[in-house]
């Protein structure tokens, strides 16, 4: 069996959903599909349940109105007059949500509320699928997919979901699944979500469980590239990568694969395909446990939104175990996330995701050390560098800190205009 993904790119508008149909149609065997949240509502969710959150009713009955609106002129392209009312269920139970209280758990609430953009999606292109006549099971993924209750940063139980969906996706009575990305549940039934861009992960969740032959993530690109195209237009397609590579480079930041999907695949063999939904013939990149011997050209890695925070000891005691510790359970308690450190004697410096907890950490910082920081910065990773590449993409850039290993160079730079 195969399990198959589709991002919200994929299913923006009715003619993006006749697309993914025909994609699947096109598979005769048994396969699960994971859809996320259509276009960009998974945004659109997120204004809602602030607006909810911060009980600001006018914002709520706007973006409201938006959220059912988009979706009511995307069902009425797709579906001849008898299945018009597909979506009114969730409807009914997204207005309940509202019409109640909030608790004082943002967190909570975000994973009771924006779920609906996957709930919404699913339900329509299960719908839709059926009405072409390509038979299928819509199944609510959150009776399946078993979490604890990190809220907005969900972990999955492993053996009770791997459990469960080898019970409930038998392909007993179906051939074909529709199921939702990036949502689950604890075991006392309240939703979690997996974190922004999570969907890749359920469908390495269900590869995993049920031993798929393959996973495949279909995108709006030719596959995995060696850059961002949005950032370096010249960018070119990666046949194929090892699963190693392939962490290494969502760790550095490349935005096309959610980090966390790569080792439940790798873990057990489970190739990733990652295809165009646009021209779906096309190979794309194949990421699999190929011995990475064939040799990679420079592969370009941009963060933004970074800052860079360095250290010193207010005693002038070395940098060494104690203060490395300290320093890092202050960070992590602020939930702040290091891309980059650098230590010498006296000083220890990271570059860590804005986040608005830096102010706080940097206050429980001050108490033993002397901490420098500058913003608006960005971090620039290119892997299996040479020395052009380092002098193309670094040209008039301001390098405010650098490390560069054997395969690696990694700079921080002062935020500025990129000219390709
Ligand atoms: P999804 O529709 O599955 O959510 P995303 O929008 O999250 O897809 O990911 C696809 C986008 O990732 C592409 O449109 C591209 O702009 C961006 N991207 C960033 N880095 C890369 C890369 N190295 N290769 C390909 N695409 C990349
Ligand atoms: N819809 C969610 C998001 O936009 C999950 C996903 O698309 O992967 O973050
Ligand atoms: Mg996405």
């Amino acid at each position: 069996m195969r399990v198959l993904k589709f991002g919200g790119a994929s299913v923006k508008d009715a003619e993006g959903v006749e697309n993914v149909a025909g994609i699947v149609k096109q598979f005769n065997q048994p396969m699960v599909v994971v859809i996320s949240a259509m276009g960009k509502m998974t945004n659109a969710f997120e204004s809602l349940v602030k607006a909810y959150f911060d009980r600001d009713f006018e914002t709520m009955q706007v973006v409201k109105d938006k959220i059912v609106s988009y979706h009511q002129l995307l069902i009425n392209e797709l579906f001849s007059e008898t299945s018009e009312g597909v979506i009114d269920d969730l409807l009914i139970k997204l207005d309940e949500k509202l019409a109640s209280e909030p608790s004082l758990n943002f967190d909570f609430e975000y994973d009771q509320i924006v779920p609906f953009g996957e709930l919404l999606s699913t339900t329509i292109v299960s719908a839709y699928l059926n009405e072409i006549d390509q038979k299928n099971q819509w199944i609510d993924i959150r009776k399946l997919l078993r979490t604890d209750d990190c809220y907005r940063d969900a972990g999955v139980n492993w053996e009770l979901t791997s459990r469960l969906m080898k019970e409930k996706l038998s392909f007993d009575s179906t051939r074909l699944y529709i199921t939702q990305g990036f949502i689950g549940s604890t075991e006392n039934n309240l939703t979690t979500t997996l974190g922004r861009e999570g969907s890749d992960y359920t469908g390495a969740i269900i590869a995993y469980a049920l031993n798929a032959d393959h996973l495949s993530i279909w995108k709006d690109v030719p596959g995995v590239l060696n850059a961002d195209p949005r950032w370096y237009p010249k960018a070119q397609k990666i046949d194929e990568l090892s699963y190693w590579e392939a962490i290494e480079l969502t760790y550095y930041g490349a935005q096309v694969i959610h980090p966390k999907t790569i080792k439940p695949l790798q873990n057990k063999k489970i190739p990733l395909l990652v295809k165009s939904f646009l021209k779906p013939i096309d190979e794309g990149t194949v990421i699999d446990a190929t011995e990475q011997s064939q040799k990679l050209g420079p592969i370009y890695v941009l963060k933004k939104n970074q800052t860079l925070l360095s250290m010193s000891p207010k005693d002038f005691s070395f940098i060494l175990e104690q203060n490395l510790s300290d320093i890092f359970q202050i960070l992590s308690k602020h939930q702040l996330k290091i891309n980059l450190m650098q230590s010498s004697a006296l000083n220890f410096s990271v570059c860590i995701d804005d986040h608005k907890n830096i102010g706080k950490a940097i206050d429980d910082l001050k108490k033993d050390y002397g901490v420098l920081f500058n913003t608006k910065m960005e971090l620039v990773t290119i892997r299996h560098y040479t020395n052009a590449a380092i002098e193309e993409i670094m040209d008039g850039k301001e390098i405010v800190d650098s490390q560069v290993s054997r395969k690696t160079a990694r700079y921080v730079v002062k935020e500025s205009e990129w000219n390709f």
